[in-house]
This record gives C-alpha cells, sequence and structure tokens, in this order.
C-alpha cells in the first residue's frame, strides 16, 4: 500500500508511483472538480485520474472523517471548540491499496465506516466550522505538495487550490443525482429514494448558503451538466478541455 499523507505528523510522499510521468520527471498538475452531492464528482474524478495517471483526492472523505471522529469522541458536529481540539490530535491520511483509496485515521482503516447518510450529514454541519476548515484546508494543501492531482470537493477551485490549472464544476438535475446516491447507498442503507433526495437536498442547502468556502463554481471553472452525459463522455470532455 502507498501512503499519501499530509498530516502534519507523516508528511511524506516518498514511494508514490503516481508521482511520476513515464519519462521519470515529476511534474505538478493540478485539476479541481467541484460541485454537489451525486453530480458524478468521485466517479468523474476517479476516472480522469486514471486516464492522466495521477493520483485521485476525494476531500468529501475527509470532512467524513472528522465527522466519524467527533462521533466517537462524543464532541457535536457543530461544537466548534470540541472539534479544534480534536483536529489537534487527528491523523488523517490517504493510502492507495488494491481496493483504490483508502482513508486511514492513525493506524485505523475508517474507509467503510463514513459511508452512511448519518455521517454524511455530520459531515456538511462539521464542515461548517471554521476549526474545521482550517485544519482540513493545510492539510490538503499538503496532500497537493509536487503531485499531479484531481482533487474533488466542494470549495477545491475557489478557495483550496486557487491557482488550480484545469477547474471543473460538475452538476446535474436534483432527481438525477439523488437516483445515483440511492444506488450507491442502497447496498447498506434502508433509505428509500424520496428519503435519500430529501437528505441530498438538505445537504446542498447547507454546503450552498454556509459563511465559510460555501459550495459555488469558481469564476474560471468550466461547467459541464452530467445529467445527459455518460460517465466516458464527461471525461472525454475534461481531457479536451485540459488539453
Ligand atoms: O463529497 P461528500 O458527499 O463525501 O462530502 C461530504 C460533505 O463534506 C459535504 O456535504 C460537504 O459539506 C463537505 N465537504 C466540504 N468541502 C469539501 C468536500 C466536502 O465542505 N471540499
Amino acid at each position: 500500500m502507498t501512503r499519501i499523507s499530509g498530516s502534519s505528523k507523516h508528511l511524506r510522499t516518498s514511494g508514490d508511483p503516481y508521482v511520476k510521468r513515464e519519462d521519470g520527471v515529476t511534474e505538478a498538475l493540478l485539476i479541481t472538480i467541484d460541485g454537489p452531492s451525486g453530480a458524478g464528482k468521485s466517479t468523474a474524478g476517479r476516472a480522469l485520474a486514471k486516464r492522466l495517471e495521477c493520483n485521485y483526492i476525494d476531500t468529501g472523505a475527509l470532512y467524513r472523517g472528522v465527522a466519524y471522529e467527533s462521533k466517537r469522541a462524543g464532541i457535536r458536529p457543530n461544537d466548534d471548540e470540541g472539534l479544534k481540539r480534536l483536529c489537534a490530535g487527528l491523523d488523517l491520511s490517504f493510502s492507495i491499496g488494491e481496493s483504490g483509496l483508502r482513508l486511514m485515521s492513525g493506524g485505523n482503516d475508517i474507509t467503510d465506516s463514513i459511508r452512511s447518510s448519518e455521517i454524511a450529514m455530520d459531515a456538511s454541519t462539521v464542515s461548517a466550522q471554521p476549526s474545521v476548515r482550517s485544519y482540513l484546508l493545510t492539510l490538503q494543501r499538503r496532500l497537493a505538495q509536487h503531485k499531479r492531482a484531481v482533487f474533488e470537493g466542494r470549495d477545491m477551485g475557489t478557495v483550496v487550490f486557487p491557482d488550480a490549472d484545469v477547474k471543473f464544476y460538475l452538476d446535474a438535475s436534483l432527481n438525477i443525482r439523488a437516483k445515483r446516491r440511492y444506488d450507491e447507498l442502497r447496498k447498506h442503507s434502508t433509505r428509500n429514494l424520496q428519503e435519500v433526495e430529501t437528505d441530498l437536498k438538505k445537504r446542498d442547502e447547507q454546503d450552498r448558503t454556509r459563511a465559510l468556502s460555501p459550495l459555488k463554481p469558481a469564476k474560471d471553472a468550466v461547467r459541464i451538466d452530467s445529467s445527459g452525459l455518460t460517465l466516458d463522455e464527461v471525461v472525454d470532455t475534461m481531457i479536451a478541455c485540459i488539453r
């Protein structure tokens, strides 16, 4: 397994096979994808990173990781002071293994514990807290150092990487996004399509209206509506823009 670490405790990038190009030259390339839940950012981001032979970083997983750890520690997701103390002792990082990108917290793989609707909603609440945004801003920028990477999230092009090489804003209609999220969750959740749509609407509203780093397209982002597009068509459009 390769560790992509940006935490202050483990600032290491060595041994990362994705950093080097075929010619052996390490060349930074930063692509950002922002947009609401269910727009297809993760699937497109992963596929794009594969085509570009670079890292894919799902920053939503970091917010979910903070939400998961805060729940375990009994800290409310809107308790900014409590979250500040929690973040001071957190050690979140990514590993790339055979099963893809894994989120590690200390020595524990928490990837499968952060995907529930409850953690998603808590992630949206913790993401509005200044201490969490500040902690993850530093961590995300460290993760990007000297790397070729596709970063996916809500504020990648607007706040975290305003100088990214190419920025995308991926969107889709509410019913299509809800159906995608429902298909993703159905293996682990009993929530029906209507409930998933209601959750998604609430979370997007919270993400769009928060004071800090609200979800919105960067001025220089290329906007793509994935509603009527296949995954290949989305990725081809992105590759054409990058070229
Ligand atoms: O993308 P995902 O659904 O996993 O994100 C979970 C939550 O994390 C989002 O609803 C959003 O509130 C927050 N988030 C954020 N900024 C990012 C990525 C995610 O605020 N860059």
